[in-house]
C-alpha cells in the first residue's frame, strides 16, 4: 500500500475495510519504534508483531504469519500507549465550563454545588464518553480518579462506565463526600475485591482514591484497610491552601507512603516532604495544566529530579482543560524549563542547556504512568512480553515530516489529531482515524440526556455565573 499507517495490506475484512478479527496476529510493518523501555532505544525501520494480548516480537524484517494482519507504517511513530494516572472522569459531561476556573471556582461549584446532583447514570455516562475520548487519544490506560462514588450504585455505574469501553482502566475508588472513609472499611470494597477484581492483567483494575485531609482514626483504619489488601492508594497532595505539609508526616507515621502510594500535584510542599516522598519510593503525578491554571502549586518537577521521586502524568479533569496527554507533556516540559530560565535570570545568568529532556516527559506519559500504578510488566513501553498497548502516528500532516527527533517530535510537534492507530490488549481499537468496537455516538448520547438531567437541576444564573466568574478577584 501507498500511504504510511495505512489500510491492513493482507487483511481479510469481515465488516468494514479496516477489521481486525480476534485472534488473527497483527505485524506493523516498518515503524520508527519508540520503545520506551530502560535502553531508550528508537529502533527505525523496524516491525512489532502482536499476537493475542501482547507484543510477540520487535525487530527487522519479521516473517508475517501466514494469517497476519499487516499494518504499514512506514515513516510513522510507534509508542507505547499514554497512561494517565488521574482524571476526574465523571465529570466529562460537563467538559469545558471551566475554562476561567481557579481552583475556588471548581470547589463551589463542581465538587460542593453540583457534584451531589450525580445520579449513578450520570457517573456512568461522564465514564463511557470518557473512555471514548481516552482510546480515541492514544491514552490506553486511564485512571478514573472517582471521588464523587458516593454510594455502592455510584461505584458500580463509575466500574460499568469504564468496562463498556475496551480500554484498559485503573478505578480509582473514592468518595469526597465522606472525610470519615467508613465506605473503605464498611466491606463495599471487599465485595469488589471478590466479586468484579481477581489480577492486575484484566482490564480494569483497582485502587483507592482516598485523599486524606483529616488526620483522624477513619483515615488510619482507611490506610491500614489497603494496605493489608495490597491496594494501591492515590491522594491529592500539597494543593495550595487545601492539603498541606502535615499530610506527608501523616501518611508516613501510618503506612500510608510507600510505593503503592500515587500523590497528585503536590507543588506545596516542603523540601522535608519532598525528601520523606522520595525516602519512601512514592510516586507523583503531575497535572501540569491543572497547577499552571488553578493555582494549586507549581508543577514540582525540578524537586522531584533533585530528591529522585518517580513522575507520571495526569490531566485531573476536562471540566477546565483538555484530556490532551501531548499537551500534558508539553505543559509539563514548559513549566520545568520556563522556571529555570526564570530563576537564572533572576540571578544575572542563562541556562545554556534544559536540563528536563523531551525523552524524560514521554517516559512520565508512558512507563512513568505504569510503575505509578503498578503494571510496568504488563505495559508501559515497547518491549516483547508486555501487553500490546501501542499507539501509531499517521504522517499525513505537515507537522509529521520531517522527523529528526522522535521523542522531541512526539512531545512538541504532534497531537490528538494525529492519533492514526490505536491497539490495547492487542486489540485494534482504532485505525486510520477511525473508532473501531467503540461507539462515539451512544456516548455523546448518553452525554446529553445525563447534562439534560443535571442541567435542569441548576438555577440558570448559578450556571451564568459559573460559566463567566467576574475576572481577578483574590482571597
Ligand atoms: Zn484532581
Amino acid at each position: 500500500m501507498g500511504s504510511a499507517a495505512g489500510v491492513a495490506e493482507s487483511a481479510e475484512p469481515t465488516d468494514g475495510p479496516y477489521s481486525f478479527p480476534p485472534g488473527r496476529p497483527i505485524l506493523i510493518r516498518r515503524a520508527t519504534v519508540v520503545t520506551v523501555d530502560p535502553s531508550g532505544d528508537v529502533l527505525p525501520e523496524t516491525d512489532v508483531l502482536v499476537r493475542g494480548t501482547s507484543i510477540a516480537a520487535v525487530g527487522r524484517d519479521l516473517p508475517a504469519p501466514a494469517d497476519a494482519a499487516v499494518i504499514d507504517a512506514s515513516g510513522s511513530l510507534l509508542l507505547p500507549g499514554f497512561v494517565d494516572t488521574h482524571r476526574h472522569m465523571w465529570q466529562s459531561a460537563f467538559r469545558g465550563v471551566g475554562a476561567d476556573w481557579t481552583i475556588s471556582n471548581y470547589l463551589e461549584w463542581m465538587i460542593l454545588k453540583w457534584g451531589p446532583l450525580f445520579r449513578p447514570e450520570d457517573i456512568y455516562a461522564g465514564n463511557y464518553l470518557s473512555m471514548v475520548e481516552a482510546v480515541n487519544d492514544g491514552v490506553t490506560t486511564v485512571t478514573d480518579w472517582s471521588h464523587n462514588s458516593r454510594s455502592p450504585e455510584h461505584a458500580e455505574a463509575a466500574m460499568d462506565g469504564l468496562s463498556a469501553v475496551p480500554g484498559r482502566a485503573r478505578y480509582g475508588y473514592g468518595n469526597a463526600y465522606d472525610p470519615d472513609f467508613g465506605w473503605v472499611t464498611d466491606g463495599r470494597v471487599d465485595q469488589l475485591l471478590k466479586t468484579r477484581f481477581s489480577g492486575p492483567d484484566q482490564l480494569l483494575t483497582l485502587q483507592l482514591c482516598l485523599d486524606i485531609g483529616t488526620y483522624g482514626d477513619g483515615a488510619r483504619k482507611a490506610l491500614e484497610f489497603a494496605r493489608d489488601r495490597d491496594l494501591r492508594v492515590g491522594h491529592h497532595t500539597g494543593v495550595f491552601g487545601l492539603v498541606g505539609d502535615e499530610q506527608i508526616p501523616f501518611l508516613a507515621d501510618n503506612g500510608g507512603l510507600s510505593p503503592s502510594t500515587v500523590l497528585v500535584h503536590g507543588g506545596a510542599l516542603s523540601d522535608d516532604a519532598y525528601r520523606r516522598i522520595a525516602d519512601a519510593g512514592a510516586h507523583l503525578s503531575i497535572s501540569a495544566e491543572s497547577e499552571l491554571n488553578a493555582g494549586q502549586g507549581y508543577p514540582p518537577t525540578a524537586k522531584a529530579r533533585e530528591y529522585g521521586i518517580p513522575l507520571s502524568l495526569s490531566m485531573d479533569t476536562v471540566v477546565w482543560w483538555s484530556g490532551d496527554m501531548f499537551s500534558a507533556m508539553r505543559a509539563t516540559l514548559s513549566a520545568d524549563r520556563g522556571l529555570a530560565h526564570l530563576r537564572a535570570h533572576e540571578a544575572g545568568h542563562a541556562v545554556v542547556n534544559n536540563s528536563l529532556r523531551a525523552q524524560d516527559v514521554l517516559e512520565y506519559a508512558t512507563i512513568g504512568g505504569a510503575r505509578a500504578l503498578g503494571l510496568d510488566d504488563l505495559i508501559g513501553s515497547i518491549t516483547p512480553g508486555k501487553r500490546a498497548d501501542l499507539v501509531l502516528l499517521h504522517t499525513q500532516s505537515p507537522a509529521m515530516s520531517p522527523i529528526h527527533h522522535p521523542a522531541g517530535h512526539i512531545v512538541f510537534q504532534a497531537g490528538r489529531g494525529d492519533v492514526d492507530t490505536v491497539l490495547v490488549d492487542g486489540r485494534v481499537l482504532k485505525h486510520r482515524g477511525t473508532l473501531l468496537g467503540v461507539d462515539l455516538n451512544h456516548a455523546r448520547r448518553l452525554a446529553e440526556q445525563s447534562l439534560e438531567h443535571l442541567l435542569s437541576k441548576i438555577p440558570e444564573e448559578d450556571w451564568e455565573q459559573a460559566v463567566n466568574p467576574p475576572p481577578g478577584s483574590a482571597a
